[in-house]
C-alpha cells in the first residue's frame, strides 16, 4: 500500500523501509535537533529521537530475533500484516514497538525547520480543498483529532482511494495496520502528529493544543507532497 521508493529515498533521515531486515537501526535526523525551535525544543528532540525511538527499535529487534519468520518482512509488510501474527504476545510487542519505529521514522521526515517548511503542492491543495473546504479547515479538523485522542496516540491525514481523511490512532497504531485498526481509519499517511506527552511535555507541559498549533510551522510539505503523489 505505502510506497516509499526512489522519491523518498532522497529524503534525509528515512530508514531503508524496503530492505528486509532482521535488525533495524535508529535513522539519523535530517536536521539538527535544535532546528525545529522554538516550536519543538532541542531537549525534547534529543530525548524523543535518541531515547524513545531508540527504545522502540531495541524492543522490536529483540522480538524479531526471536521470531525469524516475521523478521523476513519489510517494515511496511510488518505493519500491513501485523494482524496475521498468531502469537498475541509477539503481536503486541511488534504492534507497539514496530509501530513505534514506523511512526517515528515517518514523524521525523514529515517535519522540517520553519524556513524550509514549504507548502502543499497544487495537487495536494486541491485534494485538501475538495475534502475540507480549505487548508485552514483541514488544519482545524486535524488539530481537533489531535486534541480528542485521549491519552497517547497519533493524529493522521491519510489518503484512501484518492480521497483525504483525518483520523487518529491510539498508542503506536497507524493507518497501515489492517485488521487491527478500524477499516475506516486505514489509508496511506500524508501527515502524522505524535500526541504522546513525551512529544511535548518538556516544553509545553499539559498544553497539547499549543504544541499542535505550533507544529504547523514545521510541517515538511515537500515530504507530504511526495507521500500524496507517490
Ligand atoms: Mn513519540
Amino acid at each position: 500500500m505505502l510506497k516509499w521508493g526512489v522519491a523518498s529515498a532522497a529524503v534525509a533521515g528515512m530508514p531503508r523501509l524496503h530492505a528486509a531486515a532482521t535488525s533495524y537501526t535508529l535513522p539519523t535526523l535530517g536536521y539538527d535537533p535544535a532546528a525545529l525551535e522554538p516550536h519543538i525544543d532541542a531537549a525534547t528532540m534529543n530525548l524523543h529521537h535518541g531515547k524513545h525511538h531508540a527504545a522502540y527499535i531495541a524492543k522490536m529487534n529483540e522480538a524479531l530475533s526471536a521470531n525469524p519468520a516475521v523478521a523476513t518482512k519489510t517494515l511496511e509488510e510488518l505493519m500491513t500484516s501485523m494482524a496475521d501474527i498468531k502469537d498475541t504476545a509477539v503481536q503486541t510487542t511488534l504492534r507497539n514497538n514496530g509501530g513505534g519505529h514506523w511512526n517515528h521514522s515517518f514523524f521525523w521526515n514529515i517535519m522540517a525547520p520553519a524556513a524550509e517548511s514549504g507548502k502543499p503542492s497544487d495537487a495536494l491543495l486541491k485534494a485538501i480543498n475538495d475534502s475540507f473546504g480549505s487548508l485552514e479547515q483541514m488544519k482545524t479538523a486535524f488539530t481537533d483529532a489531535a486534541m480528542k485522542r485521549f491519552g497517547s496516540g497519533w493524529a493522521w491525514l491519510i489518503v484512501k482511494d484518492g480521497k483525504l481523511k483525518i483520523t487518529s490512532t491510539p498508542n503506536q497504531d497507524n493507518p497501515l495496520m489492517k485488521g487491527l485498526v478500524a477499516d475506516a481509519d486505514l489509508g496511506k499517511p500524508i501527515l502524522g502528529l505524535d500526541v504522546w506527552e513525551h512529544a511535548y511535555y518538556l516544553h509545553y507541559q499539559n498544553r497539547r493544543a499549543d504544541y499542535a498549533a505550533a507544529w504547523w510551522n514545521i510541517v515538511n510539505w515537500d515530504a507530504a507532497n511526495k507521500h500524496f503523489g507517490a
